[in-house]
C-alpha cells in the first residue's frame, strides 16, 4: 500500500497528499497536521480519567503568570489554548475574548467540553477562592 493510500485511510475523504518526493513519514506527518481536524488532534493528545471524566491533557502546555499550567496547541501555526479549542469545536464558534474557559472540574490540564464554561474573569477568580483552588495571600508576620 502506497503512502497515499495510508494517509487518505487515516485522515478520511477528501484529504489529497501531494508527494514531492523526500521522506514519505515526514510528508505524512506535515500533512496529517494540516488535515486532520483539530478535534481529532484534541482527542489523540488527551487521555479520558474513568473517575473524573477529566479529559487530561498530554501535548504541550503553557504556564501563566500564576504558575497554573494550561493546554497548548497549534493550530494554523499559531499556539492556542486547547481546552478554548475544545470549547469552540463543540460550540461551533470562538470564545468570547473576554471570557476565559473556566473549568468546572478545577483541572487546569482538562479540555473535556462539558467541563468548560465561558465565564468571565471576575466569575473565574470569584469560583477559584470559593473552591478554595486559589487562596489569599496573607502577609508573612
Ligand atoms: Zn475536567
Amino acid at each position: 500500500m502506497g503512502c497515499l493510500a495510508v494517509l487518505r485511510g487515516v485522515v478520511g475523504n477528501g484529504a489529497r497528499i501531494q508527494r514531492r518526493g523526500g521522506n514519505c513519514e515526514r510528508d505524512a506527518l506535515v500533512a496529517l497536521m494540516k488535515f486532520v481536524p483539530v478535534w481529532e488532534r484534541l482527542l489523540n493528545l488527551s487521555v479520558v480519567d474513568p473517575v473524573s471524566g477529566c479529559w487530561v491533557w498530554i501535548g504541550a502546555t503553557v504556564i501563566n503568570r500564576r504558575g497554573d499550567r494550561y493546554p497548548a496547541i497549534k493550530v494554523n501555526g499559531k499556539k492556542k489554548l486547547a481546552h478554548r479549542e475544545s470549547w469552540k469545536c463543540v460550540h461551533g464558534r470562538e470564545m468570547p475574548k473576554r471570557k476565559q474557559g473556566a473549568h468546572a472540574c478545577d483541572t487546569t490540564l482538562c479540555i473535556n467540553p462539558d467541563h468548560i464554561r465561558g465565564a468571565t474573569p471576575g466569575s473565574n477568580q470569584r469560583e477559584a477562592y470559593r473552591k478554595g483552588r486559589k487562596h489569599f495571600v496573607s502577609p508573612n508576620i
